[in-house]
């Protein structure tokens, strides 16, 4: 007979197991950041999340829900100048999600995100990362590119943040990146400089989010590729982990 599961015993062994890790990551100095993913394991265990993705009661994907109640959405003035809508595209299972800041010339015009020569970059470090496009889930904080790419305005991340929210937990990935300061702002509520709040992991609901130099500052600045290489890394060896 197979027994039932128990979670207050799951749990247990769960902490036991994060000890011994934590000794052992501590011994080799990886402390910090797997402290993080730690607790992102307890506060999901114990908030007891559902699974990713799991059809909503009509049956329907809560992604696409979530892009039907977005709708042509004029909640804020950027739709008057946009073109096309980015809501978004990848895999609603997902593993990891990537949030960028706000749709380019070239997303506003094919309606997809990342797909100008920022989005190419981007595009080689999920390869790099040994992860195909598809089987990432790539979105922005706002749908709707700013006028000549200005900066996102707060009335408009605060009429967009609802839809990202409702995206990232329809998805619940196993790991989050932020893709420059807006997302990662954004997503952790801080006012410090990307330069400050890359390099190490985060909680964002539950789920380890890593924030990382945006792949447009990496055109302008290629010596920051090293530290982005460093950030994914740990985004590797997070997701590898997940797995086993
Ligand atoms: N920059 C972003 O932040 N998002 C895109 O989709 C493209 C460029």
């Amino acid at each position: 007979m197979i027994a039932e599961p128990n979670p207050r015993e799951e749990l247990r062994d769960l902490v036991r197991s994060l000890a011994e890790r934590v000794r052992t990551d501590g011994e080799l100095g990886r402390t910090r950041s797997y402290l993080i993913r730690a607790q992102c394991a307890v506060e999901a265990a114990l908030t007891k999340r559902p699974a990713a993705a799991t059809p909503a009661g009509d049956g329907q994907d809560p992604l696409e829900s979530v892009r039907e109640v977005l709708g042509d959405c004029r909640r804020c003035l950027l739709h008057r100048t946009r073109h096309h809508l980015v809501f978004g595209e990848g895999s609603p299972q997902a593993e990891l999600v990537v949030v960028g800041e706000a749709p380019g010339a070239e997303e506003d015009t094919q309606g997809r995100p990342f797909v100008g020569s920022a989005g190419q970059l981007l595009t080689k470090i999920i390869s790099a990362m040994g992860l195909r496009r598809e089987e990432v889930y790539i979105c922005n904080v706002l749908k709707c590119r700013p006028p000549e790419n200005r900066d996102p305005q707060p009335d408009e991340i605060a009429a967009c943040e609802p839809f990202l929210i409702r995206q990232l937990l329809a998805i619940r990935p196993r790991v989050i990146c932020a893709l420059g300061t807006f997302a990662a702002q954004t997503l952790l509520k801080s006012e410090a400089p990307i330069s400050v709040l890359r390099g190490r992991f985060r909680s964002y609901q539950g789920i380890p989010l890593m924030p990382t130099y945006h792949p447009a500052y990496l055109l302008r600045n290629p010596g920051a590729k090293k530290q982005v290489w460093e950030d994914v890394q740990m985004v590797m060896q997070a997701l590898q982990e997940e797995r086993r």
